[in-house]
């Protein structure tokens, strides 16, 4: 360490334009850097993939982030408050979807109770069918509207593309949108939809039984992909960004 010190402090002038150049060039690079979500330069903050609200306060797994505009990611943080109460509040037959319901769900209604009524809203009764006896049972269900889930499955693709590509996905790709059954029921049909496309599903726990996901690369020269994206081991959506371009080759 001394002599590294002791380089710095006997450094040429050479030596101190390499270090200014490389400190400019490294700024440069920051300044360049394309945001995932509107894919203009001068990215200056990082964003989780999914919302960091989502995840427990100390995540055992190493969350995804990718480049973003401070100000394009702040646009989102009502809905991804929204996002991870709707999806908690669906994920109660989870054990971690309890949890994070207990812990953090229920404590930031304190803070914003407009949340909470945002959830009250949306309480629906539904009549569930009991497996073992047949009856219809009523239960209480959270209608959602579609948009939510959509417009949130739609940004969590662009980050998973960009931490797959190294580059946003283009504005103009359009983002088909599917929300499914729960894993159990919804699996079978999943694996044969990736099947038709040359595709074995292969997941990726970033947090095991909090958010886990596939992305499927159809066609590498074009970048078509489908993810899965599964949260709490119970809401599952799929994506397939760049459907309908290159159509010949669906
Ligand atoms: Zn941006």
């Amino acid at each position: 360490m001394t002599n590294v010190i002791q380089y710095l402090l006997k450094s040429t002038s050479q030596g101190k334009s390499f270090l200014f150049e490389s400190v400019a060039m490294a700024r440069k690079r920051r300044s360049s850097r394309l945001c995932y979500l509107c894919g203009k330069a001068g990215a200056d903050s990082r964003d989780h993939v999914p919302p960091r609200g989502i995840f427990p306060k100390l995540p055992r797994g190493n969350l995804i982030t990718v480049p973003a505009h401070k100000a394009c990611n702040e646009a989102f943080s009502e809905d991804d408050e929204a996002l991870r109460n709707v999806i908690i509040a669906a994920s109660s037959r989870s054990e971690a979807g309890r949890q994070a319901w207990d812990e953090e769900v229920l404590p930031s209604f304190a803070k914003n109770p407009r949340a909470r009524q945002f959830l009250l809203d949306r309480l629906v009764p539904v009549w569930v069918k009991d497996p073992q006896t047949g009856a219809f049972v009523r239960m209480t269900g959270i209608a959602v509207e579609t948009s939510l889930y959509k417009r949130q499955m739609t940004r969590i693709t662009r980050g998973l593309f960009y931490n797959r590509f190294r580059m946003p996905l283009p504005q103009d790709w359009p983002i088909k949108f599917h929300k499914m059954p729960p894993p159990e029921q919804s699996m079978r049909d999943l694996e044969a939809l990736l099947a038709r496309h040359g595709l074995k599903l292969r997941w990726q726990h970033v947090e095991p039984g909090i958010f886990s996901y596939y992305y499927g690369v159809v066609d590498e020269d074009n970048r078509i992909g489908i993810a899965v994206m599964v949260f709490f081991d119970t809401e599952v959506f799929w994506t397939k960004p760049g459907s309908g371009r290159g159509r010949h080759s669906n």
